[in-house]
């Protein structure tokens, strides 16, 4: 309707009103275009029996969307410049929370908790992300305990390639890894740069995260051993496998030794680059490592 905030022509006039200018700093590109705006809805499928969380509100054009979709919104927004102005906006929807607070600092299965009148209805995360902060909040979110039904965000075009990557291409990597191991990604639509006020310097994509369908076929045995082998073995992405095994876990003869033994009893190429190994592949090493004491 004309009431809606996201399009062009209502973004700058709220702006002018309360004299908000995006702030870099924050990564503030505010959407304004309507068929995005719902497009982003469709793809995270809001429905009634839902509660959402949105990751920076910014003058509410996602936020309005999802008031309409959803059953409850709860925004976290880190600008506290951008919370008498959601107040306005957002003023006819009285299922929406607004709270000032910085995303990367809340207690999110406290606030949870808290803040949504049934805490056990399906979960979803829905944001326009600020992009400099992409990776340590989609870290967060898969750190804490809570069982998130979806995440869809829109992020840098970059780092969404590099989210749902392939093994043996040169966007797959550590960050592609620690997604895989919790969850499943798929690229839903890319967006424009032009979708934006300001426009940022960069395309997007929208990214929706799903629980995995199957689990793991193997487990690892100790989570922190496997990523710290990961990191390990993407530090230095052109060498082979053997020499970042060298580097990571030791290059003293009796190490190397068992090393080969390993490698064999996996049945991976030392020769290879580690960008060719599966996940799978990933933490059967680091659970034959850990066996051999290594
Ligand atoms: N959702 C709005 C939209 O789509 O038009 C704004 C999106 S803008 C790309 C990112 C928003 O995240 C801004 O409103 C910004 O102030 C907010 N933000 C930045 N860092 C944050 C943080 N650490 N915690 C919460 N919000 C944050």
């Amino acid at each position: 309707s004309a009431k809606q905030i996201g399009n062009r022509q209502t973004t700058r006039s709220i702006m002018s009103e309360y004299g908000i200018h995006a702030k870099k700093g924050f990564g503030q590109n505010f959407l304004t275009d309507p068929a995005i705006l719902g497009r982003i809805v469709s793809a995270a499928e809001v429905s009634r029996d839902d509660n959402v969380i949105e990751i920076g509100p910014g003058i509410g054009a996602l936020t309005e969307r999802l008031a309409q979709a959803a059953g409850q919104v709860l925004a976290v927004e880190i600008d506290q410049d951008l919370i008498p102005v959601l107040a306005k906006t957002l003023a006819a929807y009285d299922n929406v929370k607004v709270i000032n607070q910085d995303i990367l600092k809340v207690n999110l299965p406290q606030l949870i908790e808290q803040q949504f009148s049934d805490p056990t209805r399906p979960l979803k995360v829905v944001a326009n992300l600020p992009y400099y902060i992409t990776s340590p909040i989609l870290m967060n979110l898969l750190a804490t305990k809570v069982q998130w039904a979806s995440i869809t965000v829109m992020m840098q075009k970059e780092v969404a390639q590099r989210l749902t990557a392939h093994p043996g291409t040169k966007q797959y990597g550590a960050l592609t890894l620690a997604i895989e191991y919790q969850m499943e990604a798929n690229i839903a639509f890319n967006v424009s740069r032009h979708a934006f006020v300001p426009s940022p310097n960069v395309d997007s994509a929208i990214v929706v995260l799903k629980q995995r369908a199957e689990q793991l076929p193997e487990q690892p045995f100790n989570k922190g051993k496997l990523f710290g082998l990961i990191r390990g073995c993407f530090a230095h992405r052109r060498k082979s496998l053997w020499n970042n095994l060298q580097s990571t876990v030791g290059k003293d003869a009796a190490t190397k030794e068992q090393m080969k033994e390993v490698l064999e009893q996996v049945d991976i190429d030392p020769q290879i680059r580690p960008e060719k190994l599966t996940l799978n592949q990933f933490i059967r090493l680091a659970n034959v490592l850990h066996d051999s004491n290594l």
